[in-house]
């Protein structure tokens, strides 16, 4: 019946298993023949409070009551207390909001184009880096690096160029005359998990002042507390000068934003817009969000929690030959072989939603609540698919011990 309203009337966007969702709750997640599931994707690290949580339900509910949109022509409450809130506790001047990451980043972009028409010269190329991921309108296609998106739908907005994550010295010789800006993830998400160390965001914002480049950060999923701090790059102890939310910030509802300093406040009125931008009914779940995720108590489970499943994926590691890597509640298990999406169905008959963003790479995100239990649950269901998936690590004469990269 699904499969067959699939084929008739939903564009295949994606590739989905047959069971259709209906409920859900916390880490769990239930199809409409009652099977239930233990979450590790929550939405694409969408909703940092889990499932269904009474705050935003709450939110909602309220402010559903009050007012939907008075229009972006009119000032709204909760609009402004958003932007007060994210500005002063990521370090930054102003705020805008949209309402999905990769609106955010065309933001983003705008800004970069503004600020290197007016002061350099009209520089208004962006360099970002190989596997990138930015999100999938036009221009945020262009900016990521993700492998055969390229030849998808060209011709692409010109402007943009990318070098190897991780190395300063790439994007050092990547800068010329045109270069407006640099635009990296702090840890690369739908690449497969990659960290690449505090050096490098450090190093970005000195070749960025260096030269008198706009440096931003589009911190869509790695930020509101996913990596163990509200941003990962408190964690790195560099501002950058625009950061692009989104994911977490909603938890579940459309909302993202784009955080500025004086520097990249560049945006005048006619500049941008949208009918639903800073919409009061997505901005008061955003403020409701973030009353949880600032509590002190909130990030040091984050780190509590991170610990235990890196820990618990470290042991699997060096019993099947692979590496983990990661931060905070953002890991993944890199396998020898191309084996994830095998890995990610056995698991998923079992009632383990896991996700696979590289053909070798399993990816973990689990709600930012996720309890200890879940998490050793998770890890018993895991080790039971690797055991029948792969077969164990043989440590004999030629094959060294895995290694594991940064925590
Ligand atoms: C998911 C993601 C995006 C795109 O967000 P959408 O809401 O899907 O448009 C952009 N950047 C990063 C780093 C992401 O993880």
């Amino acid at each position: 019946m699904n499969s067959q309203i699939e084929q008739h009337y939903l564009m295949n966007v994606v590739e989905r298993p047959a069971p259709v969702m209906v409920r859900g709750r916390g880490s769990y997640l239930w199809d409409e023949s009652g099977k239930k599931y233990l979450d590790f994707v929550q939405g694409w690290a969408v909703n940092a409070l889990g499932h269904a949580p009474r705050e935003v339900a709450l939110a909602l509910a309220r402010q559903a009551e009050l007012l939907l949109t008075p229009s972006p022509a009119y000032h709204n409450a909760p609009q402004l207390e958003l932007a007060r809130r994210l500005c002063e506790h990521g370090g930054m001047t102003r705020a805008t909001f949209c309402s999905s990451g990769a609106e955010a980043i065309e933001t983003a972009i705008k800004i970069c184009r503004k600020w290197g028409n007016r002061n350099r010269s009209g520089a208004y190329e962006i360099i970002s880096a190989q596997n990138a991921f930015h999100g999938r309108t036009l221009a945020a296609m262009a900016a990521s690096g993700k492998p055969g998106w390229d030849a998808l739908f060209p011709p692409y907005p010109p402007g943009f160029s990318k070098v190897a994550f991780g190395s300063l010295a790439m994007m050092a010789s990547a800068i010329s005359a045109s270069t407006a800006a640099i635009l990296v993830e702090p840890v690369q998400g739908e690449a497969g998990v990659i960290h690449p160390g505090v050096d490098y965001l450090r190093g970005l914002r000195q070749l960025a002042d260096a030269h008198g480049l706009l440096l931003v950060f589009d911190e869509v999923q790695t930020g509101m507390g996913r990596t163990g701090s509200l941003f990962a790059f408190e964690q790195a102890g560099v501002l950058p000068d625009v950061v692009t939310l989104g994911k977490g910030l909603g938890s579940g509802v459309p909302l993202s934003a784009v955080l500025v300093n004086a520097r990249a406040d560049v945006i005048c009125p006619g500049d941008h817009g949208g009918t639903f931008n800073g919409n009061p009914l997505m901005a008061a779940v955003g403020c409701a969000v973030l009353d949880v995720v600032t509590r002190p108590e909130f990030l040091e489970w984050v780190r509590l929690r991170a610990q235990q499943l890196r820990c618990g994926l470290d042991q699997l590691a060096s019993r099947y030959a692979c590496q983990t890597r990661g931060q905070g509640l953002l890991q993944a298990l890199v396998l020898e072989t191309p084996m994830a999406e095998q890995l990610r169905d056995h698991c998923f008959d079992r009632g383990l939603l896991l996700n696979a963003p590289r053909p070798n790479v399993l990816r973990f995100m689990p709600q930012l609540r996720v309890s200890a239990d879940e998490i050793d649950s998770m890890l018993e269901t895991l080790a039971a698919s690797l055991s029948c998936v792969l077969p164990a690590f043989q440590p004999s004469a030629g094959v060294s011990q895995p290694s594991t990269a940064v925590a």
